[in-house]
């Protein structure tokens, strides 16, 4: 079992946050899910590392794309709620 960190490229409320949990809890082989808003981490144990290009996959799919990585981010299906947008607005609670 190890434990991946991965910054994402935007930041997510404490709500959003619920919500990419479940998404990622949906995985298996990964747990202890973790989510921190405000440095848009996610951090979790995994026991293949395929689990990751799982997690990183779904994130994209979310909106929330791994930092460095050339993704567009599509807003069509992307979690985020008023607590995270306006951008302005980021790094306040919901
Ligand atoms: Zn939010």
């Amino acid at each position: 079992m190890s434990i991946a960190r991965i910054p994402v490229q935007r930041s997510f409320c404490g709500r959003c946050s619920d919500r990419i949990k479940e998404a990622l809890s949906a995985i298996s082989d990964i747990s202890n899910v973790n989510l921190y808003p405000m440095d848009a981490l996610v951090v979790f144990n995994f026991v293949s590392a395929n689990e990751i290009s799982k997690v990183l996959n779904v994130l994209t799919e979310l909106g929330y794309p791994e930092k460095g990585e050339k993704t567009t981010i599509s807003m069509v299906h992307a979690i985020h709620c008023n607590g995270c947008f306006p951008p302005s607005h980021q790094n306040t609670n919901c």
